[in-house]
């Protein structure tokens, strides 16, 4: 990590020890959301306060995402409606960071269009932001070049979200080119981090407290394929449940072609890895997989489904489906209801297919309207609403272990939270308990929950 140590006593000095009011506001992933962490670390480094009024803000940071077209268009929406607070108070500092500002089409965008925003900061340049916002307080605008640092195993402090569910990045980047996706573009090639930084890191977050680990990547199955044979991604798991400690380990996302049996073997014999997996198939149709790169087949996907489900066959998994890509023929769609049938997933995180910039899905031909792309969605919806309301009643009568995570949004005096098996669970119980592990004994079964009273 570049030191900072000066940046940092000067933009404390700049504001003549008053500290500054910032709002930072996090768009799309997980991994997205840990960068905004990061991001919170380093201004509490620089005396700030956060705010989450972004009228009352001195420093206001918009870390975005570009997966779809409809979060960019978003940001755009927020930032123009920014030029208003920037009138009022010209010494307002902006700035946009994470995933959008990658794409060098939308940095020149931003630069042109928006003279209000102050700086972009690409994703791999997050530790240089004393520098960025010392710069701008020196009165330069756009000053640092995007991209300009890879700070991917620096370990930066955080201020999180929750104080029991923390993110754990593994790995950063994507060698995989899916002809959709624009996650290689903006986060680069694969880079994992050091296993050894990786334990030191959760010890000490189970240390503090922490319940629920969740280790991420944009491949996080891929793990350790940069390191030599060093470690695998089974390996870390089981290292990692090695730890003493009341806490459980999630990942996310897996992808189906690195979904070995030495990975579902390492879920079933570490207890302390939650049993679930998300493993997104995108398509039940041979040829849109194929013209989406993902390199493997129904066939094959299914086989790895079918091993999970030979040791348990009611384990959970959920997946990331998408909608009308380029030229889905009726006979495409009809294969991914076929997959969501066969497979059963818990729940399914389904999107319309959205044209990125740059990525080789954006060159084809697609003659499907968006009211047919609509009414697929819809189909979609309806029928793994069904397949979640019987699929859930298998809990009923049974006992799940459930990490408390807040109130329930429609019953008073009810919790929520999230089974080892990645299912919303409501019942009855103290606030006291949030932040704690309960076992619940399921009474009840919806579509998008089940419900349960706390067992003595
Ligand atoms: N790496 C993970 C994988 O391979 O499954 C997923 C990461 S991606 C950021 C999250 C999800 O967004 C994908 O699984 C995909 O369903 C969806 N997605 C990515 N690009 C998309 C696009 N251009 N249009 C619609 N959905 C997209
Ligand atoms: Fe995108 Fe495919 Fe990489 Fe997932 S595996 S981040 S969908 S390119």
């Amino acid at each position: 990590m570049i030191d900072n140590t000066a940046a940092i006593e000067q933009i404390k000095y700049k504001f003549a020890e008053k500290s500054p009011k910032a709002y930072v506001r996090s768009f799309g992933c997980q991994q997205s959301v840990s960068d905004g962490e990061k991001i919170k670390g380093l201004l509490g480094l620089m005396g700030c306060q956060f705010t989450e009024d972004e009228n009352s803000a001195d420093i206001i940071i918009l870390n975005t995402c570009a997966v779809r077209e409809n979060a960019e268009d978003r940001v755009f929406g927020i930032v123009g409606s920014m030029k208003k607070l920037k009138e009022l108070k010209p010494s307002l500092i902006i700035g946009i960071a994470g995933c959008m500002t990658a794409q060098s089409h939308v940095a020149e965008k931003i630069k042109k269009s928006y003279p209000q925003v102050d700086f972009v900061m690409g994703t791999s340049a997050i530790s240089a932001l004393p520098h960025l916002l010392l710069e701008c307080l020196e009165g330069a605008r756009f000053s640092a070049d995007i991209g300009e640092y890879d700070d991917f195993s620096a370990v930066v402090p955080q201020i999180r979200e929750s104080g029991f569910k923390a993110s754990v990045p593994i790995m950063f980047g994507c060698n995989n080119f899916c002809t959709y996706c624009i996650v290689p573009y903006v986060r680069g090639r694969e880079r994992s981090r050091k296993p050894e930084d990786i334990i030191n890191e959760v010890r000490g977050l189970v240390r503090d407290g922490y319940k629920e680990i969740m280790l991420l990547g944009q491949n996080v199955n891929s793990y350790g394929n940069d390191l030599e044979g060093e470690m695998s991604f089974p390996q870390l798991l089981r290292e990692l449940n090695k730890i003493d400690g009341d806490f459980w380990i999630r990942f996310m996302s897996s992808h189906p072609k690195d979904a070995t049996r030495e990975l579902a073997d390492a879920i079933f014999d570490c207890e302390k890895v939650a049993k679930h997996l998300h493993l997104p198939v995108q398509s039940g149709s041979n040829g849109v997989l194929r013209r989406m790169n993902r390199r493997y087949t129904v066939e094959k996907y299914m086989e790895t489904v079918d091993y999970i489900r030979s040791r348990d066959p009611g384990f959970s998994l959920t997946t990331d489906l998408i909608i009308g890509f380029p030229d889905e023929k009726d006979e495409d769609f009809q294969g991914t209801l076929d997959i969501i049938k066969r497979v059963r997933y818990d729940n399914i995180y389904s999107f319309i297919y959205s044209k990125r910039t740059g990525t080789k899905a954006a060159e084809m031909d697609d003659p499907i309207s968006d009211e047919e792309k609509g009414k697929r969605m819809r189909k979609l919806l309806e029928v793994q609403r069904e397949i979640s309301t019987e699929h859930y009643k298998r809990f009923i009568g049974k006992k799940l272990r459930v990490l408390a995570d807040g109130k329930a949004k429609k019953r008073e005096g009810w919790l929520t939270g999230k089974s080892s098996e990645f299912i919303i669970v409501e019942f009855e119980a103290p606030e006291s308990l949030i932040g704690q592990f309960v076992d619940v004994e399921i009474t009840d079964a919806m579509n998008w929950a089940v419900v349960g009273v706390i067992s003595k």
